[in-house]
């Protein structure tokens, strides 16, 4: 039996409005782009498609682990994360643990994985 495999890879950089609006990473990630597109046919897989997505960091209480750099979103300061956003659900914790929740534990942001088993938030709370 044929089947497509289809594989998608996330990666991420910080940026601000003024860039965006200026595009200025936009020629850094054309070229990206364009040997990542070469890189895959060396080994046969096809490029299907490249999307950018932006979180807004303070609106949605998104930020890195102060622990270990994982992306999370601060559940304690936004306890409804991704729920009903289409654009970035394949992001949230429940799919793909590309944007982990998280919570604040003695001042600091820190993910599920690095909050106390305890806290609300912790991984298997
Ligand atoms: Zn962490």
């Amino acid at each position: 039996m044929k089947q497509f495999a289809i594989r998608r890879f996330y990666s991420y950089f910080e940026t601000n409005s003024e860039e965006i609006e200026n595009c200025s990473f936009d020629e850094k990630l054309t070229a990206f782009d364009n040997e990542l597109e070469k890189l895959l046919e060396r080994y046969d897989l096809k490029l299907l498609n490249i999307d950018t997505r932006f979180i807004p960091q303070k609106k949605m209480s998104a930020t890195k682990c102060e622990q270990c750099d994982n992306l999370m979103v601060n559940r304690d300061k936004n306890p409804a994360r991704f729920n009903k956003e289409d654009l970035w659900i394949d992001l949230d914790s429940d799919y793909n643990g590309i944007v982990w929740d998280g919570g604040t534990f003695e001042g600091k942001d820190l993910c599920m994985e690095c909050l106390p088993l305890e806290h609300r938030w912790g991984y298997f709370s």
